[in-house]
């Protein structure tokens, strides 16, 4: 871990503890120097600023950055030129996001955001008893995917220097189960990463065939909604130390559940966020405590290219402003949703993990501006894409064997089209599984 890093988590170890009104006080002093940056040296919110009528001034308490507008994924994918700084810090970071929506984006931050992200990282995942150094494995996407050799091979380098192992979570069917709880046998994990209900299948099969002979081993899910049916299985399989978190490739972790297991702490020393419920007139008001809203983030310390007040698409719950037993007064949420990747089955039977679409889609995130699975009752799968200009006969070879490759034995067709319908609720699910 570098020495910024270092610098910012020993720094969030103390705000942790801080009396709310501190910790208020800090995180509007954040805000305030993030909304002139961005008025003064990033044209597309000098526009917005402009627009809206709003000058940075305006914006006196968090509740008032309801003046500016929200930024949708879509204006998030087309706006990346335009919301980069003019004036240092420059935006040197780049990535891309596949996200739970079906929208891949790119986003890029600067070196100091970057360093923000991994102290909250390193920070939350201290609450999980998981320190830097320790042997960590990942239950995470299809090695295929990753990146071509030179690279790929000096990453590999690295993380056996950090001690982290790797495992495919989307393949799930019994001997690929049963070559992870070997994994987990010899490797020995201080602490378990893991896709959330491709942990949760996991652990269902380690209960199932009473394979576990380890003691506790502290599991942090990510990435995917965590279900109370996955949580007691994977408490069974692994011990009691199950941690929730909630994070993004947009801006690392948002909110990551402590040891008193009530809630998920929210980073607001790097992100200002927001749970909106739409009134019947149109209009957004903060959700109460209960209620289920659209997540609305501002990343504090991204000068380079601001997201602010970014809807990302996910839902989640607030909980009531109270203290939790652990004495953090970190404000916390209930639960999130939306962030559910339905299991497919190849032509074997085998489970394929959904989050399979997210990662495959990652590369081609120029290309693809949106899409959706659906695999049908006879396990055919139709791939519906909206392509971008970039588009091209390697994009389609790239998803076709990919897929040929992972969903094995089932026909895969894939459609260009020029839209996809949200459903009701308005959300698109990316992975839909008919059944
Ligand atoms: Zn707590």
């Amino acid at each position: 871990m570098g020495r910024p890093t270092l610098a910012r988590m020993h720094y969030l170890e103390r705000t942790q503890w801080l009396p709310r009104e501190d910790l208020n006080r800090r995180q509007m002093a954040s805000l305030s120097r993030l909304l002139w940056h961005a008025h003064d040296n990033v044209p597309y919110y000098r526009r917005t600023f402009s627009d809206a009528g709003v000058a940075p001034s305006d914006i006196r308490c968090p509740d008032d950055i309801r003046r500016l507008p929200l930024l949708t994924r879509a204006e998030v994918r087309e706006s990346l030129a335009e919301r980069k700084s003019t004036a240092p810090p420059f935006a040197t970071i780049q990535k891309t996001t596949s996200g739970s929506t079906g929208t891949p984006i790119t986003i890029a931050y600067d070196e100091e955001s970057e360093h923000w992200r991994q102290g909250v990282k390193w920070r939350g995942y201290g609450w999980a008893h998981f320190r830097p150094g320790d042997r960590v494995m990942h239950y995470w996407g299809p090695p295929q995917m990753r990146p071509p050799f030179p690279k790929w091979a000096k990453i590999q380098v690295d993380r056996m220097m950090r001690r982290e192992r790797y495992v495919d979570c989307v393949a799930q069917d019994e001997a690929n189960l049963a070559r992870t709880v070997e994994t987990i046998r010899r490797f020995k994990p201080t602490v378990i990463i893991a896709y959330s209900q491709a942990g949760g299948n996991l652990a269902r099969y380690v209960n199932a065939t009473q394979s576990r002979d380890w003691d506790t081993i502290p599991v942090i899910c990510t990435a995917e909604q965590l279900y109370p049916h996955d949580r007691v299985e994977i408490e069974n399989a692994f011990g009691p130390s199950v941690y929730d978190s909630y994070g993004g490739r947009e801006t690392m972790l948002l909110a990551m559940e402590c040891d008193a297991h009530d809630g998920l702490h929210i980073s607001v020393e790097n992100i200002l966020l927001e749970v909106l419920v739409t009134e019947a007139d149109g209009r957004k008001r903060p959700a109460q405590p209960g209620e289920t809203g659209e997540v609305v983030v501002t990343d504090l310390h991204n000068f380079g290219a601001p997201l602010i007040r970014y809807a990302n698409g996910d839902l989640a719950k607030v909980m009531p402003d109270e203290q939790c037993k652990c004495g953090r007064v970190l404000p916390r949420l209930k639960s999130v949703e939306g962030r559910k990747a339905d299991t497919l089955i190849d032509g074997f039977g085998g489970q394929v993990h959904g989050m399979l679409f997210p990662v495959l889609m990652l590369p081609l995130a120029r290309a693809v501006r949106q899409y959706q699975a659906v695999q049908h009752k006879d396990r055919s799968i139709t791939l519906r894409i909206v392509p971008s200009p970039n588009f091209d006969d390697g994009s389609r070879r790239f998803i076709m064997e990919s897929l040929r490759r992972t969903v094995r034995g089932v026909p895969i067709a894939l459609h260009l089209v020029d839209e996809i319908p949200a459903s009701a609720s308005g959300k698109r699910r990316p992975v839909i599984v008919e059944t």
